[in-house]
C-alpha cells in the first residue's frame, strides 16, 4: 500500500470525516443535550447497532492495540485490555473506521501502536485515524462544548480523549471549519491550552483565549460537513 499525496489524500481525508459525521448523526439524538456526551457511550451504541461483537484480550505484546475481523457469520472488534481508557476508545474508533470504510477491501485488520500513531504508514491506517478522531469528537460536539465555555482539560475529561488527540482534533477543526492555516491553528490551540492551565490556577480566565471568538463567529467557512 503506497502513501498517497496531494488531491488523493484530501479526498481520503474528506471521505473519512464525512463518514464519521454521518455515523455520529445517526446516533446523536441519543445525547439529548450534548453536554452529556461521552465518546465511550457513542462507541458502545454504534457497536450494538451494527451487531458487532466487542471483545478484549490482555495481549502480551502491548504494541498490539486492536483488531477487526469480518467474516460471513460475524463481525468482531478485539482490543487490548491493558490499554488505558483514552487509548482504548481511540483504538475501538479506529477499528470502526476500518469497518465503515474498508471492510470490502480486507476481512482482517491487525493494529499495532505504530498504525494508530503514524499517519504516514499507509492510506487505510491514515483514513481510520482521521475517522476515529472525528467520531470521538464530532464537529457539533466541539462547537457545543466551546460555546458552553469549557476549557481544554474539561473537554479532555468529558470526552475521554487523550491530550495529544484533542490537540490535533482542535487544530484540524480550525483548519477545516474556519479556514485557518496549520501554523495559526496550532498557535490558537496552544494559547487555548495555556489559558486553560492558567485558568485552573486562577491566573487568567480561560475564556480570554481566542478560540472562543473564532468558533462562535457567525460567518463560518465550512470546508467539510
Ligand atoms: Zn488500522
Amino acid at each position: 500500500m503506497s502513501v498517497v499525496n496531494g488531491c488523493g489524500q484530501m479526498d481520503l481525508i474528506r471521505k473519512a470525516i464525512e463518514t464519521a459525521e454521518r455515523v455520529f448523526a445517526k446516533n446523536s439524538y441519543f445525547f439529548g443535550d450534548f453536554m452529556t456526551y461521552r465518546c465511550d457511550s457513542l462507541l458502545v451504541r454504534i457497536i450494538d447497532q451494527e451487531n458487532i461483537f466487542l471483545d478484549s484480550y490482555p495481549f502480551k505484546s502491548e504494541n498490539l492495540c486492536g483488531m477487526l475481523i469480518v467474516d460471513e457469520y460475524e463481525k468482531t472488534i478485539v482490543y487490548n485490555s491493558t490499554l488505558i481508557a483514552e487509548r482504548r476508545n481511540f483504538t475501538i474508533a479506529h477499528e470502526l473506521g476500518h469497518y465503515f470504510l474498508h471492510r470490502d477491501k480486507q476481512s482482517k485488520f491487525t493494529d499495532r501502536s505504530k498504525d494508530i500513531d503514524d499517519n504516514t504508514l499507509n492510506e487505510l491506517e491514515m483514513q481510520a485515524n482521521v475517522f476515529a478522531a472525528q467520531l470521538i469528537l464530532p464537529n457539533s460536539i466541539v462547537l457545543h462544548l466551546l460555546q458552553n465555555g469549557l476549557h481544554y482539560f474539561q473537554i479532555k475529561k468529558k470526552v475521554q480523549i487523550s491530550y495529544q488527540a484533542l490537540y490535533w482534533r482542535l487544530v484540524n477543526y480550525l483548519i477545516n471549519n474556519h479556514g485557518l492555516n496549520k501554523s495559526i491553528a496550532q498557535q490558537v490551540v496552544e494559547e487555548f491550552r495555556y489559558f486553560s492551565e492558567a485558568s485552573m490556577n486562577n491566573i487568567v480566565h480561560h475564556k480570554m483565549a481566542s478560540i472562543y471568538s473564532i468558533v462562535t463567529r457567525t460567518e463560518r467557512q465550512k470546508f467539510f460537513v
